[in-house]
């Protein structure tokens, strides 16, 4: 059975050298159209994460425009997602960004003028709170997965929808990346969705096929399954989980839930419906 995938997390966009790689396909990214098509990639979010990079404006600069190339000639629907919005905040044409924009984390790792982000213990700014209100009052979806413990918890304090692109469960695999039970419980009470994601450091042990599915299947009984995705992160890391190539591998995935008993109704629940629902005004 085919299944339309909503992937809520990849860094392509960063890593295309020109429009045509991701648009007729290349053998350097792990996810190009062509690819992504034949594996049932119907919807994709392309993050500008400007901020890991050592140029970060000149970077930011870049993403947009490569996102502008390859948005209306794409066969997949894309969201254009800012990770890390220190250079959107200094951009001086700021509010045209946010126009295309759909989704934002309002640091990468580390600290930033808005709050902090993974490897500090820092909440958010004032600054950070103003910008997440009226983000969220724009209709754009702010997700946690960068953020500490502490700027996480800020966030959430502040009552919006949030959501979490690329994180896995804590309690599966203990790492600051991952999501205490008590965070996930709070982004689904929100209306958001967690997305599990292929990083072989925040799956642990052996990552593989089965250690995402185990992921999974903690998420789904904390929350039940209306909450449960995917964000890959094709693209953002050099190495993947055993068993997975690269975006073909889609079906390997889903194929693996159905020979541990999900119903046909869950995975595409969380293959693509739980995106597709919080993102239906974006
Ligand atoms: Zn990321």
């Amino acid at each position: 059975m085919e299944y339309p995938v909503f992937d809520a997390h990849v860094d392509t966009l960063m890593r295309l050298a020109s429009p045509q790689e991701y648009l007729q396909g290349n053998s350097r990214t792990q996810l190009d159209m062509p690819r992504a098509l034949e594996s049932s990639v119907s919807h994709l979010v392309t993050a500008i994460c400007a901020e890991a990079e050592k140029e970060p404006d000149a970077a930011f600069i870049s993403g947009i425009s490569m996102y502008k190339d390859i948005v209306h000639s794409s066969a997949i629907k894309l969201y254009l997602m800012i990770e890390g919005c220190q250079p959107l905040v200094d951009h001086p044409r700021m509010n045209e960004i946010i126009n295309m924009t759909s989704i934002v984390s309002l640091t990468w790792n580390g600290q930033n003028s808005l709050g902090g982000g993974i490897g500090t213990d820092t909440g958010l700014t004032e600054k950070g709170k103003r910008l997440a209100a009226e983000l969220d009052k724009a209709g754009i979806i702010l997700d946690v997965s960068h953020l500490c413990d502490r700027s996480r918890r800020d966030l959430l304090l502040l009552g919006l929808r949030t959501v979490a692109t690329h994180c896995n469960c804590r309690a599966v695999h203990n790492t600051p990346r991952n999501l205490p039970d008590a965070d996930i419980l709070e982004i689904a009470a929100s209306g958001g969705v967690v997305g599990i994601t292929f990083v072989p450091y925040f799956l642990g042990g052996n990552a593989s096929l089965d250690t995402i599915a185990d992921h999974l299947e903690h998420l789904v009984e904390l929350v039940g399954i209306n909450y449960a995705g995917f964000g890959s992160d094709f693209d953002g890391v050099p190495n993947l989980p055993a068993g997975i190539k690269d975006c073909t591998s889609w079906p390997d995935i889903l194929e693996l839930l159905d020979k541990r008993g999900w119903s046909s109704d869950d995975i595409a629940s969380v293959a693509g419906n739980n995106w597709r629902r919080v993102f239906l005004n974006n």
